[in-house]
């Protein structure tokens, strides 16, 4: 695209933020490290019971890498029960 005008400089922009808000996620993981996680439960809490959990990839919204059920990190957010 050649942009010759302050208009198509400005479709350009335009263009350009439109294409860069799409396709960047709008959080980014973080690392064990940095979440503090530990392999073990804490207090009762556990990534099962997170909401951020993935079961079935055993994956988590917030921390990179495998996550075990039997996980917890400082990001714990408990799930909300579902009514009886
Ligand atoms: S946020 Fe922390 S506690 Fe929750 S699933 Fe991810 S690693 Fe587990």
């Amino acid at each position: 695209m050649k942009v010759t005008t302050r208009r198509s400089f400005f479709q350009y922009m335009a263009v350009l933020g439109l294409a860069t808000f799409t396709t960047t996620p709008l959080y980014a993981k973080g690392t064990k490290a940095q979440y503090l996680y530990q392999e073990s439960p804490k207090d009762g809490k556990q990534c099962s019971l997170c909401m951020h959990f993935i079961p079935e990839s055993n994956e988590c919204r917030m921390v990179e890498g495998s996550i075990s059920p039997n996980g917890y990190c400082a990001a714990f957010y408990k799930k909300p029960e579902k009514n009886k």
